[in-house]
């Protein structure tokens, strides 16, 4: 049997991402993908930062749209638009960008055996032994350490007994013949129940219409296209819709004893908006340092990868919990007092002071709910919500 020092479960951006940098320090890895190509065609509308864009050093190849403008609109139709004269974020091409991400492992040195789905992963005193499924036939291969990459729903790391993600919300997405040049949002609960809704130009003539919700999103999708349709906004009706959830909140734990989990499928997600990709990444980066140091100090234990959850909890632990409280809060709304939080937004200009204000980001978002919380801007639309905010409130001293 072949034995590697790294099996990395999961050829997505985020497996990717740790088996190209372990593989550049010199490990042998090797990663297993349950489908045959990796530019598969996948459910994600790929809008990630600037700041992200350059963490990667992405340029034009997987670039299809650069975006420093969108429209946040009310259930009762009132906009926000928000604009900042310098790119904010980029649409990428998600399949192209997951070909790229695997080139990069490759070409580093990183092995790829397509079509292997991993059914177990058995954890040994000196090794793991990953078994998989390739072309109706059973593949066993043997490594120092397991990485767990296989995004939203899969069991594996449950199975071996890190637990399941904390909350999720389940997404549809569909690519229509559209006519629109900006990014819109749409909130309320008939758009969809407890998250929003987007159309995202993409490519000239063409867009994504998706939404996260918490149920039923292939129901609220064909009402949002039919809604979309009657304005003009969206001239065809998709011929296939993609489905597809997030994680919203981590599992328990995200290591064990020769083992750690990354990406969607530890819950490194922001819970605001469901992207996933740039959080993910930075997580690959902080699990493959730490693995590097276990691999070369031969101490694969939970507590020597133990380092590997404080580091990423350090990192992006306030930013979640914020943003998971702040999903919460949001879920409570009636449409009605999402209403008025446009109102008042739009009444005192803090949609304007937002922009002008350093802590407005897309991927940082903990700063700017606490200071509409300090400005009371929630409380004052809400109301009737007063028991979730002061129930946040208590738990945002403990986080900060
Ligand atoms: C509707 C929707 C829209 C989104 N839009 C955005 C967005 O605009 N921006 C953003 O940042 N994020 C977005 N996301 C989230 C983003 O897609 C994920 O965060 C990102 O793909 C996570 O990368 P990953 O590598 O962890 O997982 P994935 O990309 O899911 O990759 C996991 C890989 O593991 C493989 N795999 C799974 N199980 C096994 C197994 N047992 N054996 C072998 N292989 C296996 C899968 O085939 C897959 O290739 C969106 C998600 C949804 C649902």
């Amino acid at each position: 049997m072949k034995r590697y020092d790294v099996i990395v479960v999961g050829g997505g951006p985020v497996g990717s991402h740790v088996a190209g940098k372990l593989a550049a320090w010199g490990h042998k890895v090797v990663v297993l993908e349950q489908k045959a190509d990796i530019g598969e065609p996948v459910c994600c509308t790929g809008i990630i930062s600037r700041e992200c864009v350059n963490y990667l050093t992405l340029d034009e190849s997987v670039i299809l749209r650069c975006l420093n403008s969108g429209r946040l609109i009310s259930p009762a139709g009132k906009e926000i638009r928000l604009w900042r004269p310098e790119t904010q974020a980029c649409v990428i091409d998600r399949p192209a960008f997951n070909l790229l991400m695997a080139k990069r492992a490759q070409d580093r040195g990183a092995e790829y055996l397509m079509g292997s789905r991993v059914t177990d992963v058995q954890v040994m005193a000196d090794r793991v032994i990953a078994a998989a499924g390739r072309q109706g036939k059973s593949l066993d291969i043997e490594a120092r350490v397991a990485v767990v990459a296989t995004g939203f729903g899969s069991s594996l790391a449950g199975r071996l007994g890190l637990g399941k993600v904390g909350d999720f919300a389940a997404g549809a997405q569909a690519e229509v013949d559209a006519n629109v040049d900006e990014v819109e949002v749409y909130f309320g609960r008939e758009a969809a129940p407890g998250f929003f809704a987007w159309l995202v130009p993409t490519r000239p003539g063409k867009a994504l219409v998706g939404l996260l919700s918490r149920h039923s999103p292939g129901l609220y999708l064909r009402r949002l296209v039919a809604l979309l349709v009657a304005q003009g906004k969206v001239v065809s009706t998709p011929s296939e819709i993609k489905y597809r959830g997030v994680s919203l909140k981590p599992p328990p734990r995200t290591y064990g004893d020769r083992l750690v989990v990354v990406g969607d499928a530890a819950g490194q997600v922001k819970p605001t908006t469901g992207g996933g990709i740039y959080y993910g990444v930075l997580c690959a980066d902080i699990a493959a340092d730490s693995l590097h140091r276990a691999l070369e100090n031969d101490d694969l234990s939970a507590r020597s990868l133990a380092s590997y959850e404080r580091a990423w909890q350090k990192r992006l632990g306030w930013e979640l919990k914020m943003g998971y409280w702040a999903r919460r809060f949001y879920e409570r709304l009636s449409d009605a007092q999402v209403n008025r939080l446009f109102d008042i937004i739009m009444r005192q200009g803090i949609d304007v002071a937002l922009l002008k204000a350093e802590e407005l980001s897309f991927d940082w978002h903990g700063r700017v709910i606490l200071r509409l919380i300090r400005r009371r801007v929630l409380s004052a639309g809400m109301e009737m919500v007063t028991a979730p905010l002061r129930l946040g409130r208590r738990n945002l001293t403990k986080v900060e």
